[in-house]
């Protein structure tokens, strides 16, 4: 019983006279009042405090899900697609501050090209300093100026989130609501700030572990994927072919007489041949295809989906354009190299193996052989040689 109840009773049971009485009668009608009134107010606020809770849990799992993406791919595609759905909302929108296309170029060579409308890169911090006018913080609002920050869509009210890393600005998150009233000037962001600092953390993270990633993956001289990556992507496209019972083909190529290349233009210009073989195989691939160098002189290219004869074919494109690719020394002399081609198949079966161990091993095998052979044959060619 609170002091409101206590005075009521007691009122109930003392009558003073008439004229008091109706004096009284007035006061304990304002206490009711005031007593229904502060009710209200308790209700209000345990109502809010309530609220307050289950958006505090949804923004934690929210905050969980993002954390626990492991991959820069999968935590773009939980910000740019999934956040809408879970937040309902009717635009999501991430800006991305990526000053030498190194986090794109990097993307591109992990996963190829991620195509989504509603991301954008930008190489310099102006163009979010315009999305916010000068002062870089959180802006709620339902005005038309600022809808029409996010690209065309059916949003009456945004939130625009500053994504920071310390002191930098990394990028920026635009949520659209068609609720006009969902994001407004007045409005507390508490949750909207923290999210933010979390999906920065995120990107960031998840940037730097894809770097750390690729740099155990790729060779750094050539920039072809290394012989660790291969045999990941051997194992992996092999249990995809004999899922989709789709061929798979296998390159060996190793360079003629590179020894002598090193011994007549010095290892300096070794390397820079190195590099040119790399670069002149790799526009001549799809982006499922893998290069990768295999070690010393030799490189090894993985073709999924892609038969025997096509394979040839591949290979002798291969060969003709490294012999007509010019390289220069250091005396800026120009001279070709050449390349001796194996090529080896498999398709799901057509040749039956115990288990992929033993597919891997005879793709790799067959493709030596022909390399063998095409130096046999006097090198500058492509073999294959069946079982
Ligand atoms: P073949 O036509 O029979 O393949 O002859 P080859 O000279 O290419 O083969 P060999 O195996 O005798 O020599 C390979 C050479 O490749 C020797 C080695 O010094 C060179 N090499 C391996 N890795 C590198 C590298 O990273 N840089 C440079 N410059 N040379 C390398
Ligand atoms: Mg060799
Ligand atoms: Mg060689």
């Amino acid at each position: 019983m609170d002091k409101y109840d206590k005075q009521e009773q007691l009122s109930s049971r003392y009558k003073p006279p008439l004229s008091k009485r109706r004096g009284s009668r007035a006061a304990s009608d304002s206490l009711l009042d005031e007593n229904n009134h502060l009710k209200a107010s308790i209700e209000a606020l345990i109502d809010s405090a309530r609220y307050n809770q289950q958006t505090q849990e949804k923004f934690y799992a929210l905050e969980l899900y993002f954390l626990e993406a492991n991959s820069y791919e999968l935590l773009l595609r939980r910000i740019l697609t999934d956040l809408k759905r879970q937040l309902k909302l009717t635009q999501v929108e991430l800006f991305l501050l990526d000053p030498q296309q190194e986090t794109q170029q990097l993307i591109n060579e992990i996963y190829g090209k991620l195509n989504y409308s509603n991301l954008y890169y930008t190489d310099s911090i102006s163009a979010i300093k315009a999305i916010y006018g000068g002062n870089i913080q959180l802006i709620l609002s339902n005005t038309q100026s600022d809808i029409a920050k996010l690209g065309p869509g059916m949003s009456q009210s945004v939130a625009l989130l500053p994504l920071r890393r310390g002191n930098h600005i990394i990028g920026s998150l635009h949520l659209g609501s068609r609720d006009q009233q969902r994001f407004h000037a007045g409005l507390g962001g508490d949750f909207l700030l923290h999210l933010g600092t979390i999906i920065s953390v995120c990107i960031e993270s998840s940037i730097n572990q894809e770097r750390y990633k690729h740099l155990s993956l790729v060779d750094m001289l050539t920039r072809a994927k290394n012989r660790r990556f291969f045999f990941q992507a051997l194992a992996t496209e092999i249990a995809r072919s004999q899922r989709s019972k789709k061929p798979l083909a296998c390159l060996f190529i190793d360079i003629d007489h590179f020894k002598v290349v090193n011994d007549t233009h010095g290892h300096l210009t070794g390397d820079r041949a190195l590099r040119s073989v790399a670069d002149t195989i790799a526009p001549l691939l799809r982006q499922s295809d893998v290069l990768a160098r295999f070690g010393g002189e030799e490189f090894t290219v993985l073709l999924p989906n892609c038969d025997l004869s096509h394979a040839e074919e591949i290979a002798e494109r291969i060969r003709d354009k490294i012999a007509h690719t010019s390289i220069t020394n250091d005396n800026n002399l120009g001279f070709q190299l050449t390349v001796s081609i194996g090529v080896s198949y498999w398709r799901d079966g057509k040749q039956a193996f115990d288990d992929s161990e033993a597919i891997q091993n005879h793709l790799i095998s067959q493709a030596d052989k022909g390399v063998y052979c095409a130096k046999e044959d006097g090198r500058n060619c492509v073999r294959v040689v069946e079982d």
